[in-house]
């Protein structure tokens, strides 16, 4: 007998530790997101990034996994910074 396991399953096992008012992301201030921007709306695997009203994209850090997609995508261009978390903070691993 098979049992199926999906990603989305596995990562609910993940905690986070939110540091309040210290996002460890940002995203520049723009009027409109470029195609990099607009990838980590689709790409980000946790879903950090989406469209606000204006158009733009915001970021949301609470979750992020540290896989560093957006960073190799957008940090270099200055689109974005990106930190670790500080120590104590951010994604806790769970395995099994
Ligand atoms: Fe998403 Fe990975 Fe960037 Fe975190 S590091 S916001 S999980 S793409």
């Amino acid at each position: 007998m098979t049992i199926a396991v999906r990603v989305e399953d596995k990562l609910f096992q993940n905690r986070y530790l939110v540091d309040a008012g210290r996002p460890h992301i940002t995203v520049a201030v723009h009027e409109k997101p470029s195609a990099n921007l607009m990838a980590l709306t689709t790409i980000c695997p946790a879903k950090c990034y989406e469209l606000n009203e204006k158009g733009q994209v915001d970021v949301t850090p609470d979750g992020c996994m540290e896989c560093g997609t957006c960073r190799v995508l957008c940090e270099a261009s200055g689109e974005i910074t990106w930190n670790y978390p500080r120590g104590g903070y951010g994604v806790l691993y769970k395995f099994g």
